[in-house]
């Protein structure tokens, strides 16, 4: 069973379709096919190729509940998130097709004694290794930029989202991307080694867990490959001060909900500075509880979705669980919602201490950990006090103080008075064990771009 691509609703438990893994035969032929899609794919004229992706945007426009109904179902997200989802995908391919084509333009240098050009070329072949949390986003971004710099790809999704990798293969189809410079595969995370091996494939993009990017970029070591890593994260939150209370409180339980809190760069640890603290954890909790209830993630008014498998929520509420044995105070939820699917009720928990797993560990589920702060130095202390460095956020009312805090905080990404979320043009990524290398922007289109110093 576990050689199969399964889709199991996780809002009823029910099992839904399973798809055989690729043999290892059809995964060399994809290589193959990639690799021959790459030597045309990168000689047709980059206005060609931005078009096409131009064209793979309003696709996904197009098909936008059908591409959000078929997250819901794979994962759990709430319908309406999905299309939100779909929606940032849509810019994404948009931004690149528009800007693309200047991003990869030819550099003039004025060098000692002459003049140089940097040239941008693509590299090759990728493989695309990508997480359930955005089905949809994820291998967006990765994506978007990669086709128009004319690198083709061969993607391996998550394997409870084959419908999904299906429906975004046919997007692509669609809209013009050569049936070779685009290929899925359902392989086995057991077949990556082999493909990061094979010499025709010459970098590797992973979202996901610490583990699997452990083994990617050693595998990718091994075999001297280019990679960039976007892993988890424990994101702080440092609420500074506020005017407005009660929007600072919905800012916060919006943000750490968002995709049931199976966000890499959610704001997992709320930090709290001075008096404030014991009023926002009463109104964080109360909204929580009152507010934030499970239902059914294809009824729009549902507030808080299944988490995406029946594993998952096991695996947050056990963390909540341990967080409690060991003495952290559970202020609301801590329950695994009875029945077949995979509800976890939102659960905020206060005083979780250094010894403790949880002020560690990633907790990729809807759980609020609140730390109060005597000072903006503390803060900051408790903010950087993680293996992970993805993004943060800073809120706040005085715009000087909240940059003195975001200058000194370890992260990859820094947003003020919002959290979290994703868009076109700002480049995403961690630095510590969040991974490596950015995606987005217009340092997203450079991670695997051949910048070739050409002395004229
Ligand atoms: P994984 O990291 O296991 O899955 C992400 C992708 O990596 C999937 O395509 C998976 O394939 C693949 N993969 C897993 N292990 C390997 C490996 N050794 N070699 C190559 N590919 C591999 O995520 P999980 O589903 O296990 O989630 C666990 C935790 O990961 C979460 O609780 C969260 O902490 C973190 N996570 C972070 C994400 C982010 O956005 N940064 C996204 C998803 C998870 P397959 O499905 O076939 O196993």
């Amino acid at each position: 069973l576990a050689a199969m691509y399964t889709v199991t609703d996780p809002a009823t438990g029910e099992l839904i379709e399973q798809i055989e893994n690729s043999t290892d035969q059809e995964v060399r032929d994809a290589i193959a096919r990639v690799h021959r899609g790459y030597l045309s794919w990168r000689e047709r004229p980059v206005a060609e190729r931005a078009e096409i992706v131009a064209r793979a945007g309003e696709l996904f426009a197009e098909r936008s509940d059908e591409l959000a109904a078929i997250m819901t179902l794979e994962m759990g997200k709430r319908i309406n998130e999905g299309r939100g989802e779909v929606g940032i995908v849509v810019d994404i391919f948009s931004y690149y097709a528009e800007h693309g084509p200047s991003l990869i333009a030819d550099e003039p240098l004025k060098i000692r004694g002459g003049d140089a050009v940097i040239r941008k070329e693509p590299i090759g072949a990728l493989l695309g290794v990508m997480p359930w949390n955005f089905p949809m986003y994820q291998v967006a971004r990765f994506v978007a930029p990669n086709l128009v710099l004319g690198n083709t790809i061969l993607l391996k999704h998550a394997s409870i989202c084959p419908r999904s990798a299906v429906a975004i293969e046919q997007v692509l189809r669609d809209a013009g991307v050569p049936e070779d410079a685009y290929v899925n595969v359902f392989a086995s995370s057991r077949q990556v080694p082999s493909i990061l091996a094979d010499p025709r494939i010459v970098g590797v993009s992973l979202t996901g867990s610490e583990q699997a990017g452990i083994s990617v970029a050693a595998e990718a070591g091994r075999n001297l490959k280019r990679c960039v890593l976007e892993l988890g994260g424990s994101d702080p939150l440092i609420v500074l001060d506020t005017d407005d209370l009660d929007a600072t409180v919905e800012a916060v339980a919006t943000a750490r909900l968002r995709n049931c809190g199976q966000s890499c760069n959610a704001p997992k640890r709320i930090i709290v500075v001075g008096d404030l603290y014991d009023p926002f954890v009463e109104k964080l909790t109360a909204r929580v509880a009152s507010f934030y209830l499970p239902g059914d993630p294809s009824d729009p008014s549902t507030k808080l979705p299944p988490l995406a498998s029946v594993s998952a929520a096991d695996e947050v509420f056990e963390q909540v669980e341990t967080a409690v044995r060991q003495g952290a105070v559970l202020r609301t939820g801590g329950r695994r919602v009875e029945g077949p699917g995979a509800y976890l009720s939102a659960t905020v928990l206060t005083d979780v201490t250094p010894e403790m797993d949880a002020y560690r560990d990633e907790i990729f589920g809807p759980v609020f950990l609140l730390f109060p702060a005597a000072s903006d130095e503390e803060a900051i202390s408790i903010a950087n006090d993680s293996p992970f460095g993805l993004g943060a956020s800073v809120f706040g009312t005085d715009p000087a103080r909240m940059r003195a805090v975001a200058d000194r905080i370890e992260s990859g990404m820094v947003y003020f008075n919002k959290s979290g979320g994703s868009q076109a043009d700002l480049p995403f990524g961690g630095i510590k064990r969040s991974g490596m290398g950015r995606e987005l922007g217009p340092l997203g289109i450079e991670e695997f771009m051949n910048k070739k110093s050409i002395r004229l």
